[in-house]
């Protein structure tokens, strides 16, 4: 693979070599991130690219395109099948531009939302000041309690309550509990409001029958690049009365041409996400982090909220006497690669906070299981404690290397 770009331009060729060498021979523990198939891949890299469809397959403002309604269909008939949803929208580009289309959809400008706070393990689009969501519309965050670092749903129905706020957004990227959706969406509607679901990272699970479902929720998001192994992309699903506002939204609203290589992919994907391996996958994926939460507090330092019951632990580096941002580069000089994350009731700065996030599935899909775990628990362990030793660094790396050859990725690409 990659001949042609190879002889094309030799420094692109040079640089995309050196990513795929990194992703074989590194440990993925960013919770977000994952190795999507050669299919995938595949899909990604075809002249649909090259293809302008405005509009929705059989309204598009272009002639020619007869087989990307084609793709664009099945895409969508698969999403709703996968889903069981009333309708899906494949064209988002990204999750966040997808969520920013819900809020056109469903918000005007200066409206009351309420979203999770962002140190708490909401995400960015959730209201941030930062980010539009936070500039554009008047959010109200809940969070998590102080003592048992998880959402306390009556206090969440308390503060909708009393902020009766148009929408509800559900759905985190660093919370590592189970989040009940069905519970959100009687909390909003019972203040009449719309309860819009952000399954981003758990997808997967949720598919595979290993976390509850967003199936009451009115709107549901989600990424396709992370559990759901896919492209980097997103999608939104809805009930079938908010599919014209939703519609209109993501276009003319947002978007002009919707990325259909992209799209194709994506209906490779939800193929993917059907077929008999993906729930086994799923389990273990979370298996795994149940592991690695055990190697971690057994090795004395501590997890937020004492554990984990999705594909993420969120880990306290403080208690190793270390910041986020000191453990993450260390591990990234081992050959493990994760990020630093801001922990509820934070108290340092975003830019160094106390907290780093870790997942399983990256590590997951290239076959590793509890055995694997226990090991990389302990290699995470020995690098934290002693966080500037170049050469326990430099032993580890190589032993993550060694592992990683045991589990191989993209062997296309040799
Ligand atoms: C990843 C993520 C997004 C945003 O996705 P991008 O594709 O990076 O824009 C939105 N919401 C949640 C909960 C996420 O985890």
């Amino acid at each position: 693979m990659l001949e042609s770009l190879k002889k094309q331009d030799t420094v692109v060729y040079d640089l995309v070599q050196k990513e795929i060498t990194r992703q074989k021979d590194g440990l993925c523990m960013i919770p977000s991130e994952n190795h999507a198939s050669v299919a995938v891949l595949e899909a990604m890299g075809t002249p649909l690219s090259n293809k302008y469809a405005e509009g929705y397959p059989s309204k598009r403002y272009y002639t020619g395109n007869e087989f990307i309604d084609q793709i664009e269909n099945l895409a969508i008939e698969r999403a709703k099948k996968l889903f069981n949803a009333d309708h899906a929208n494949v064209q988002p580009n990204a999750g966040s531009t997808a969520n920013q289309a819900i809020y056109f959809a469903m918000l005007d400008v200066g409206d009351k939302a309420m979203g999770m706070d962002l140190s708490h393990g909401g995400h960015l689009t959730h209201g941030s000041p930062v980010n539009f969501s936070g500039k554009l519309y008047n959010m109200v965050h809940y969070g998590v309690e102080k003592d048992t670092e998880k959402i306390d749903y009556d206090k969440l129905a308390e503060l909708a309550d009393k902020e009766k706020p148009k929408m509800i957004i559900s759905g985190a990227t660093a919370y590592p509990r189970e989040i009940d959706f069905d519970r959100f969406t009687k909390i909003a509607h019972d203040i009449g409001a719309v309860h819009m679901a952000d399954v981003s990272h758990i997808v997967g699970l949720i598919l595979g029958g290993v976390h509850k479902d967003s199936k009451t929720a009115d709107i549901t998001m989600t990424t396709t690049h992370k559990t759901l192994r896919g492209p980097r992309s997103a999608i939104i699903l809805c009930k079938e009365e908010f599919a014209k506002p939703i519609d209109k939204a993501v276009f003319p609203g947002l978007q002009g041409g919707p990325m259909e290589h992209i799209i194709a992919a994506k209906a490779v994907a939800f193929q993917e996400a059907m077929e008999p391996d993906f729930k086994p996958y799923q389990t273990q994926i979370k298996k795994n982090a149940a592991a690695l939460a055990k190697v971690l507090m057994d090795n004395k330092i501590r997890v937020v909220s004492g554990g984990t019951d999705n594909h993420l632990i969120l880990m306290d580096a403080t208690s190793m006497g270390i910041t986020g941002k000191i453990g993450s580069t260390a591990l990234e000089e081992a050959g493990i690669y994760c990020n630093r994350n801001t922990i509820p009731f934070e108290q340092r700065s975003p830019f160094d906070p106390s907290g780093i996030r870790m997942g399983t599935p990256s590590i997951t899909t290239r076959g590793m299981k509890e055995d694997e775990i226990g090991q990389i628990g302990e290699w995470i362990t020995s690098v934290l404690k002693d966080p500037e030793n170049s050469g326990l660094k430099e032993e580890i790396k190589e032993k993550v290397k060694k592992l990683c050859n045991e589990f191989p990725l993209y062997k296309e690409f040799e």
